[in-house]
């Protein structure tokens, strides 16, 4: 059998050479690197039969390109590809060692982990959970003491057990990061003939960082300028969403990761305290941690209303009265027939308005949840939350796509990726479709506004709450009932805090603005003019009346709401228009109501409180909350975990959100307070 090749890898001072005495006595041959001046060091021994090489790699602190010692270690980790890499690291120093894992797990290399100077470190430093370490990263980790040999039979049973196996590490960044390294990756694999042994995921992080070696190497291969293209596009939009320069993104992303593992598996038993973790000890603790959240939720609604309110309330204006009075007359002058002149008011510019009005409140939310991400703080309220899913024995990285699942339910859903374990992921596709989508929040705003208007901060912030308790309640049961089994652990990325700049927010509050928009003037545009044609036909029936195509398929789906407070079947349309997408609840309300509402002269708002009560308004928004989500959520959920479980989504969203609002409707009448 051949030898396997074993290289000793870790930081100058940690006690390699130590290690590499007591792994192969006095079978060793000293030399230098081919053409280098520095020492190399050989050694062989033999393990439960097996013969074993080892190289003792010059300490380094980083793999970068830099100094002979970093070029030499690279070189032989990703050419010669040894079977197993021991990165030998200093327990005392751990989150400092950890970065050099970090880079050889990202080069490829097949890690273990020795957690050496265990004896300096149980008496003085820090205490590891190495069980526990090795789960979070998918890697094995042995604690050893070198200068006693100790764990060294341990390691070497390691090395032999694992030269077998595959691994795929566990280290992600955040969403942002991993999806552009992603696109550079997806890059590298489609156009770039790379060497066999190297990892394509590394390459495009060498790509991105324009490491000067990779750009060398690679810049002659055919297609290289495609790719080089791609890595510039995503280098400069990461460098404009982080405000700061490409490597420190990839040192910070690394560091955030390692003081997220750290968190977990080590107990730092005396460390003066930094900045981070004293705000950390606050915003996560056991118990103030989740008010903590809901505080800060909180506050961001608010600010969202308050700067947006005003703004909104002037493109109202615009569209209802300016506009479609502009439109009216001076096509009324021309002689323009009258369908058509219904046709632009009442259609097109109620409808499309309707939903327009709401751009303000949309931006300012992604605006304050952009800064809530880029402070450092999202990070927290995942680790907050992944307790206590842990506890109801749900995978708390659940909770990153749900907390995506705030923007939009497409990429909250296809962030369940991330999920290695399929069962883990089909609960949390089921669950995601609760958290309140952007697109749901106009709805939210206009009935909660007009049925609640002292009120409509906290409302909304009700049913944002409530979504995450219904994500999180279902997912509980779905585990119950659906799956068996527990749950992978996995490391929450923890960035240090910093202040969140004004154009990284502005630039991921205008991506998915933006989304917004375009939905608002091509899908939505669409269903309006869909459901003005519906509310006309047959020909010369009055719009929008009983006798329309539309009144009557209202009226057919109708009684199926009657029971929760909001039987008008011009209601019932809208809600079925809802499920092309959340903003056409609006869209189609202001189409449908249209005329009724310019006769009576008093604005959309006042007309609601004739179409509901409180009562039945809330109901109404319990339902919106939960029930079927958009065409292209289910489309992204059919893809993601299948036909059957993305029927189910349907069937399932529908009771529950039929069953919570007839709860409460009923509830609510039943106590008198209705
Ligand atoms: P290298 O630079 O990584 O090759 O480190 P060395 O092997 O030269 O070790 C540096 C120092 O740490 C030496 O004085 C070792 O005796 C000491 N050392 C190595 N391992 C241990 C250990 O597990 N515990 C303690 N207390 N000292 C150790
Ligand atoms: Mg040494």
């Amino acid at each position: 059998m051949k030898a396997l090749n074993v290289a000793l890898a870790g930081n100058p001072n940690v006690g390699k050479t130590t290690v590499f005495n007591a792994l192969t006595g006095s079978r060793q041959k000293v030399g230098n690197w081919p053409g280098k001046t520095v020492e190399q060091k050989t050694g062989y021994l033999k393990h439960k039969g097996r013969l074993i090489k080892i190289i003792d790699l010059p300490g380094t602190y980083s793999m970068n390109y830099f100094s002979m010692e970093e070029k030499i270690a690279r070189d032989y980790i990703i050419n010669e590809k040894p079977d197993v890499v021991i990165h030998v690291v200093n327990s005392c120093d751990l989150e400092r060692n950890l970065f050099l894992t970090i880079q050889l797990l990202e080069m490829g290399a097949k890690v273990i982990v020795a957690l050496n100077m265990s004896d300096v470190a149980q008496r003085r430093c820090i205490r590891i959970d190495e069980e526990k370490f090795s789960r979070l990263l998918g890697i094995p980790a042995v604690k050893i003491q070198a200068n006693k040999k100790r764990g060294i039979e341990k390691l070497l049973d390691a090395v032999i057990e694992y030269s077998a196996k595959r691994i795929e590490p566990k280290i992600k960044y955040d969403e942002e990061l991993e999806t552009h390294i992603s696109k550079v990756e997806d890059a590298v694999k489609k156009y770039l003939d790379i060497p066999e042994k190297w990892r394509p995921r590394w390459v495009a992080i060498k790509l991105l960082e324009k490491d000067a070696e990779i750009l060398e190497k690679l810049g002659s291969v055919p297609n290289f300028d495609i790719v080089s293209e791609e890595a510039r596009r995503n280098r400069e939009h990461l460098r404009s969403v982080y405000g700061k320069e490409i490597d420190t993104i990839f040192i910070d992303a690394a560091y955030g990761f390692i003081s997220g593992l750290v968190k977990e598996v080590a107990e730092n038993l005396h460390q003066p305290e930094g900045f981070t973790d004293r705000i950390d000890r606050v915003v996560t603790h056991k118990y103030a941690g989740i008010p903590i959240f809901l505080a800060m939720m909180l506050i961001v609604f608010s600010a969202t209303f308050i700067i947006a309110q005003p703004i909104s309330d002037a493109i109202g204006i615009f569209f209802s009265d300016i506009l479609s009075g502009i439109v009216r007359e001076n096509l009324s002058a021309v002689g323009a027939p009258q369908w058509f002149i219904s046709f632009l008011t009442n259609g097109v510019i109620n409808g499309v308005g309707s939903v327009i009005v709401f751009v303000p409140f949309i931006f300012m939310l992604f605006f304050s949840i952009a800064l809530l991400e880029d402070s450092g703080y999202m990070a927290r309220a995942a680790y907050v939350m992944d307790r206590i899913m842990h506890k109801l024995g749900l995978h708390g990285k659940s909770f990153i796509p749900m907390i995506l699942g705030f923007g939009c339910t497409v990429p909250a859903v296809m962030a369940s990726r991330m999920l290695e374990d399929r069962k883990d992921k089909i609960v949390t596709v089921l669950v995601t479709p609760f958290m309140s989508c952007g697109a749901k929040l106009p709805v939210y705003v206009l009935i909660a506004a007009a049925l609640f208007p002292r009120n409509t901060d906290i409302v909304v912030f009700s049913l944002y709450v409530i979504g995450i308790i219904m994500a999180i309640i279902m997912a509980f049961v779905l585990n119950r009932f659906f799956f068996k089994g527990l749950s992978s652990p996995f490391v929450i990325e923890l960035p240090p805090y910093r202040v969140p700049t004004i154009t990284g927010a502005l630039i991921h509050m205008w991506e998915r603005g933006w989304l917004f928009i375009k939905k608002a003037g091509t899908i939505i545009f669409s269903v309006v003019v869909f459901i003005w044609f519906l509310a006309s036909m047959p020909f010369g029936v009055q719009y929008a009346s009983e006798g329309s195509f539309i009144g009557l398929s209202g009226k057919v789906i109708a009684p199926v709401f009657s029971p929760l407070g909001f039987g008008e079947w011009k209601i019932s349309v809208s809600l079925l228009m809802g499920v092309v997408a959340k903003e056409s609840i609006i869209g189609t309300l202001g189409t449908l109501y249209g005329t009724e509402i310019t006769e009576a002269d008093a604005g959309f708002s006042e007309f609601l409180k004739t179409l509901f009560t409180p009562a039945s308004a809330y109901a109404f928004l319990l339902f919106v909350l939960l029930y079927i989500p958009c065409i292209s959520s289910l489309a992204t959920i059919k893809r993601e975990i299948g036909t059957k479980w993305m029927l189910f989504t349907v069937v399932y969203t529908f009771t529950v959100a039929w069953v919570v609002a007839f709860g409460f409707y009923n509830a609510v009448l039943m106590l008198g307070l209705g």
